[in-house]
């Protein structure tokens, strides 16, 4: 095709986080548009159509999916199902020749993530993870101390990310469609304490509980663990889906850094042990994300966040469960 000004973007998965976040932001973008929807949901069909003047021609369902193969509007497909189901849809997006993004987590297993990862290198697509926080640069701020070593080593990292989910019959709480809370809010946690530290962690001692266990069954409320780092930086980190947290401390030779929020979708804002503020303004995160996803993508430059650094924090989340389930140290 002929070297677009915009990308076209096809969502996959018309709820809570494509309605409210994704879809508004791609009216924000300079680099991508709105251009398909992939919907079960025939009434969402309609309302999409009509309110994003979309044509009929670029709405598919989860049958008809692999003919967008033969759709020169869309580039780029979106994956933002229950991650148990992104796999299969990352897949079948490659396998149609389309660039991919991929909500968070990248899916519930590590052997999932490498079969993703493989199907886009075999079918010479980008695939990137929609960690929206990489590319906010005051997130970029606290990973740029790691890397400047301003206060010397990191030496501990307490890292906290939560919200009290007042639902009780929601994808989040069935282990089958990839739910719990680790995989959620608690990659929020872990990339706290891996993007502080510029490291990745070679042990975990992990703790999960709930106090809801009527609609906890299956998967844990609450996940705490310990992390340890190659250099001998420390990181204790919690996420739950019944407490309301989300800050990051970071303690260094000769200093620290604290944010908070550390990972909301504004507002994400800090300070540092010699005085200087973490407080930069951006209009839409996930705007600038889409816009520099798709960007990489037209110039061929790299992506902030691979289907590699998913995988980084799928290896862990699998080490945490791993833990939980022998109540021991497990070594990543
Ligand atoms: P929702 O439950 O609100 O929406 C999921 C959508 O997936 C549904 O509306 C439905 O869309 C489709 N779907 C297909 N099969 C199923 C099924 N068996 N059960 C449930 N839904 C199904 O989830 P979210 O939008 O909150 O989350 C989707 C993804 O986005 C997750 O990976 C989540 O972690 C991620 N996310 C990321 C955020 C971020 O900040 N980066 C924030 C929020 C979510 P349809 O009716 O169109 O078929």
């Amino acid at each position: 095709y002929p070297a677009k000004e915009k990308l076209g973007i096809a969502l996959v998965g018309l709820g809570y986080y494509s309605t409210d976040l994704l879809a508004p932001a791609l009216q924000l973008t300079e680099k991508a548009y709105l251009a398909g929807i992939v919907t079960g949901t025939p009434s969402k069909a309609e309302t999409w159509k009509k309110k994003y003047n979309l044509p009929e021609k670029n709405i598919y369902n989860y049958q008809n999916f692999d003919q967008i193969a033969n759709n020169p509007d869309i580039d780029v497909v979106y994956v933002v199902l229950p991650p148990s189901m992104h796999r299969e849809f990352v897949v079948r997006a490659a396998k149609a020749g389309k660039h991919v993004f991929c909500e968070k987590p990248m899916a519930p297993s590590v052997a999932d993530c490498e079969a993703m990862i493989k199907a886009c290198k075999d079918n010479k697509v980008k695939l990137a993870i929609g960690y929206r926080c990489q590319h906010d640069p005051n997130i970029q701020a606290y990973m740029q101390v790691a890397k400047e070593q301003k206060f010397g080593k990191v030496k501990m990292v307490t890292s906290a990310a939560g919200y009290f989910d007042g639902r009780t019959n929601h994808w989040k709480q069935n282990k089958a469609l990839g739910g719990g809370v680790m995989g959620d809010m608690g990659v929020y946690a872990l990339q706290g304490a891996r993007l502080a530290t510029g490291e990745e962690p070679i042990s975990v001692i992990a703790q999960a509980s709930t106090t809801r266990p009527e609609i906890y069954k299956e998967v844990e409320e609450t996940m705490m663990f310990l992390l340890e780092f190659p250099s001998g930086a420390r990181a204790s980190c919690q996420t739950s889906f019944g407490i309301n947290m989300n800050y990051l401390q970071v303690n260094y030779e000769k200093g620290w850094l604290k944010m908070e929020p550390q990972s909301g979708y504004n507002g994400n804002k800090g300070s540092m042990s010699d005085g200087t503020l973490i407080n930069f303004t951006i209009k839409s995160q996930q705007a600038k994300q889409m816009d520099e996803d798709c960007m990489a993508i037209m110039v061929g430059t790299d992506l902030i966040a691979p289907g590699e650094e998913g995988l980084r924090d799928i290896r862990v989340v699998e080490a945490i469960y791993k833990s939980v389930k022998t109540g021991q140290l497990v070594k990543i």
